[in-house]
């Protein structure tokens, strides 16, 4: 078997579940250069920010709904069998108001609000919930069991998952892509670069990717115990404003959310918008400070991450760039680590090929 060096350039979530994938073949060498790394809050660095859970939104047919339905599996088992990463099992509930579904909230939760749901035979105990269980104001609802994961647990958990593999990090600006092939741990140039670099795909130069945009998403971290993970189609406040609650495991607190403005790039919270964050959750989950509105809620901080959007959804191939075979994997929006799985064998694949088409020339 052939040793291949492989450098991945980013340390989100998508760079490193996909570092930890490859380093599962024992000829692969793998080297993580990022600039930012797990422990880093900054808002050129979306994953810390992630609630995270797994609600998927992508439509049947599109590389998104493949990465989602292909990531579950191992998201539950991690979840069943890893205590240690940070996971765990929440009910869940999805609330749909008819009057959303044009506004930008409501599309983006399109096929998660659906009755028949494409994941409904997936997710365990998925049902609707009938008519005598709705809140005022909601037209439908469903419930199933989903998973929360604690960001700042997780993705620590997949460094040292990548370094007991082998796999060596670094610390490293790349400004070309084709330069990182130099960068590769071994000193000799990595046959195969990827390039996992969310938002920052848009200016890294030979990619300049100019569909991928930012959708801000503002939230509020509190130590309050909401029961349950829920989530509504949209607000009375603005049609890029929404409202999901979700508790992240091991103490992790409780995120409150958030909005999806599309285009923006603001790294500072809006008071305004906390205020009206908070007040939705608590409206849409009293129990969250047992009926003493929302001077009851405790908070620990608020934050603003930035959503690395792509026109056409994620991208996942394969591209010779300045002579050096980069496989692309960017562009995961909201749902980078419900289709973190899916999308990192995806970019196995294509690495692959490309080491078969090498090794025949
Ligand atoms: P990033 O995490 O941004 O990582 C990019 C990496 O590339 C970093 O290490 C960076 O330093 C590195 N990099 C970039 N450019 C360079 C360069 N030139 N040289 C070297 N290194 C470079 N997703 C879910 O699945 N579920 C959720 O519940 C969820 N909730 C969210 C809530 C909020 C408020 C936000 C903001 C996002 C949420 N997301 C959620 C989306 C998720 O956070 C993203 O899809 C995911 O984090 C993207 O990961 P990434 O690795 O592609 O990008």
């Amino acid at each position: 078997m052939t040793t291949a060096n492989i450098t991945v350039i980013g340390a989100g979530v998508v760079g490193l579940t996909t570092a930890l994938v490859l380093s599962k073949h024992a000829n692969f060498k793998v080297t993580v250069v990022a600039k930012h790394m797990p422990g880093d809050y900054d808002i050129e660095y979306a994953s810390p920010w992630a609630g995270a859970n797994y609600l998927p939104v992508g439509v049947p047919g599109t590389n998104l709904q493949r990465f989602e339905r292909d990531t579950w599996p191992e998201l539950h088992r991690i979840c069943t069998e890893v205590a240690e990463a940070g996971i765990h099992f929440q009910d869940t509930l999805i609330y749909k108001r008819e009057k959303d579904v044009h506004t930008s909230t409501g599309e983006w939760l399109n096929e998660l609000c659906k009755k028949d749901a494409w994941f409904r035979d997936i997710l365990p105990n998925f049902r609707i919930l009938p008519a005598s269980e709705l809140p005022p104001g909601i037209d439908s609802a469903t419930a199933f069991t989903s998973v929360c994961i604690n960001t700042a647990i997780y993705l620590p958990w997949l460094v040292g998952q990548c370094v007991k593999a082998g796999v060596i990090i670094k610390r490293a600006i790349v400004s070309h892509v084709a330069e990182a092939a130099s960068l590769h741990h071994t000193g000799e140039p990595a046959g195969v670069v990827v390039n996992c670099t969310g938002l920052s795909a848009g200016k890294l130069g030979g990619v300049e990717d100019p569909t991928v945009f930012p959708a801000r998403g503002q939230i509020v971290i509190v130590r309050n115990d909401p029961g349950v993970m829920s989530t509504i189609s949209g607000t009375d406040d603005g049609p890029d404003e929404a409202t999901y609650i979700m508790q992240r495991a091991v103490g992790g607190g409780t995120i409150l959310g958030g909005c999806l403005q599309k285009g923006s790039w603001e790294s500072q919270p809006d008071p305004n918008l906390a205020l009206r964050i908070m007040k939705r959750c608590v409206d849409l989950c009293p129990q969250l400070t047992g009926g003493k509105g929302i001077e009851a809620l405790s908070i620990i901080r608020h934050g603003v991450g930035l959503r690395p959007m792509r026109k056409d959804g994620p991208r996942v191939e394969k591209e010779k760039i300045a002579n050096v075979w980069v496989v692309h994997n960017y562009g995961h929006g909201g749902y980078g680590y419900q289709s973190s799985y899916g999308s990192a064998a995806a970019a196995e694949k294509l690495v692959e090929s490309i080491l078969k088409e090498k090794a025949r020339l």
